[in-house]
C-alpha cells in the first residue's frame, strides 16, 4: 500500500476539525464546515508536489480551507493527432 492510497478514506480529522466536522463534511462536501451553509465556492487550485489542493471559502461565515485532492480516476480523454516532428 502506498502512502496516498493510505490517505484515501482518512477517518482521521484533519487538523483544525473535530471528528463529528470532518465526518459530516465527507458525508456532503457541498456545504461549509463550520456553518453548514451551501453557499461556498471553490477558488484555484494549487499545486504542493503533484498532488492539488482547491481553496475553498464560505461566503456566508468567511471560514476558508483547501479540499485535497488524491487522484482516483481520469474521465474525457480525448488524444491529440500525432503532431508532425513530434516525439
Ligand atoms: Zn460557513
Amino acid at each position: 500500500m502506498t502512502e496516498r492510497e493510505g490517505l484515501r478514506g482518512n477517518d482521521e480529522s484533519p487538523q483544525g476539525l473535530t471528528p463529528a466536522q470532518w465526518a459530516a463534511y465527507k458525508a456532503d462536501s457541498s456545504k461549509c464546515i463550520f456553518c453548514g451553509d451551501g453557499g461556498i465556492v471553490g477558488g484555484s487550485f494549487e499545486y504542493c508536489g503533484d498532488s492539488p489542493s482547491q481553496k475553498v471559502t464560505c461566503e456566508k461565515c468567511g471560514a476558508s480551507w483547501f479540499d485535497d485532492f488524491t487522484l482516483t480516476s481520469v474521465s474525457g480523454v480525448e488524444i491529440p493527432d500525432p503532431v508532425e516532428g513530434g516525439p
